[in-house]
């Protein structure tokens, strides 16, 4: 264990019940919420910060903040997490929404989403099947008229939890919620208990992946929310611990995410052997490298600004919050823009920067501008010309640490 991180007590993987976790990332004093809308800075400023220290459990891969406090999360309205206004990311949906029906000839079928958002999702797959569907997230909001919802599909605004355990699906999806569940094991063993007598049931579940944010020293994909980190070895092994049987497990959306799909039948075995293993070094090289990261970015900060010069973020989400906080960046970035409407005019969690639209970008005349998800860069330049903005456009990697091969 590095020197600088406290002494953890004998820590127990809350993914597979393994002793042996060592620590070796912390970020402390970070927003509990990245995506929490503020109309005020200094409210923003001032909101509940929380510590975070990743362990990583040698027994089934699993990264897992040890020190999230699931109190401290108010998760519910007021929660903007849709990327719904992002014609690169629409289109990811819509084909994920084909592939699934595909996968799981999904026609005339009853589909449950747990953490289905504002039910784009689930919406999806209900007018493409046709398919009836049953979505639960404490943060749908009826009341929204932006979002194209299906008239076949019903939604809870409630956690799906043991109240639930009777909801009888073919399919059971679910999108980038399982990193926000800290006591994974036992959350899946409830949705098992849910399926009980339904051996045709099967689950299709999207997570980010760790690995990527571990090779691409991905810190930005690292805050608070996000209590749990997955391989394909540590879903796979929560999987199977479960009482389910994997039957696939592969990357998505440019190696960001991790796709797992899965049975309660035990007739297909999931070969382990085709699952990339983390190694200690790895990990333990993600804390030197972030530090390393961190300063360079820095840098190239504070010479802009030593220039006149200032920054603005291209995406006032999750990943900002984390960059400004992490990076500490103060005033050497303005703002961060989005091009979601309802987070226009909000300052982000933690630090108050403001988050403004793109046809306000003109007025700041910024000299860099730093796009928190390298999959828009297209996207955006084309946005920049359309308003006729000429600053320098880099992606967040840009001064990504070249990985040092530790293995013997
Ligand atoms: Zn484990």
């Amino acid at each position: 264990m590095s020197p600088t991180h406290p002494i953890t007590k004998e820590l127990h993987c809350p993914n597979c019940e393994g002793a042996g976790a060592s620590t070796f990332y912390h970020v402390n004093g970070v927003p509990t919420h990245s995506v929490l809308l503020f109309s005020d800075a200094a409210d923003a400023r001032n909101f509940q910060k929380g510590d975070i220290l990743l362990a990583h459990c040698p027994s089934c891969d699993f990264i897992w903040n040890t020190r999230f406090d699931p109190a401290l999360e108010a998760y519910g309205l007021g929660y903007e997490a849709t990327q719904a206004y992002s014609e690169t990311f629409n289109a990811f949906h819509r084909q994920l929404a084909e592939h699934v029906i595909e996968r799981f000839a999904l026609r005339g079928k009853r589909v449950v989403e747990i953490g289905c958002g504002q039910g784009e999702f689930l919406s999806l797959l209900c007018d493409l099947g046709p398919n009836e569907g049953l979505g639960f997230d404490p943060a749908f909001d009826a009341s929204r008229k932006d979002v194209n919802r299906s008239d076949n599909a019903t939604f809870i605004a409630d956690f799906y939890g043991k109240k639930y355990i009777d909801t009888r699906a073919d399919l059971f999806c679910c999108k980038m919620t399982l990193e926000h569940i800290p006591d994974t094991l036992d959350f899946m063993r409830n949705i098992r208990r849910a399926i009980g007598n339904n051996p045709d049931a099967a689950l299709f579940f999207m997570i980010p992946n760790a690995g990527y944010i571990l090779d691409e020293t991905a810190f930005w994909d690292v805050y608070y929310e996000h209590c749990s980190y997955f391989t394909p070895t540590s879903l796979g092994a929560l999987m199977t611990g479960a009482g389910f049987s994997v039957t696939d497990i592969y990357p998505a959306y440019d190696d960001q995410y991790l796709v797992v799909e899965a049975t309660v039948s035990t007739s297909t075995p999931f070969d382990k052997s085709s699952n990339s293993e983390l190694n200690g070094n790895r990990v333990r090289q993600f804390n030197e490298n972030v530090t390393r990261f961190k300063t360079a970015w820095r840098r190239r900060l504070e010479a802009l600004a030593a220039g006149g010069q200032k920054a603005v973020l291209w995406g006032g989400g999750s990943k900002a919050v984390s960059f400004v906080t992490t990076v500490d960046v103060g005033d050497n970035v303005s703002a961060a823009v989005d091009i979601n409407p309802h987070k226009w005019n909000t300052f982000l969690p933690g630090t108050g920067h403001p988050v403004i639209g793109p046809e306000e970008l003109a007025g700041l005349n910024p000299g860099l501008i730093i796009v928190m998800n390298p999959i828009y860069m297209d996207e955006i330049r084309r946005e920049l010309s359309r308003l006729h903005i000429n600053a320098e456009l880099l992606p967040i990697t840009e001064y990504m640490p070249r990985l040092v091969d530790t293995t013997p």
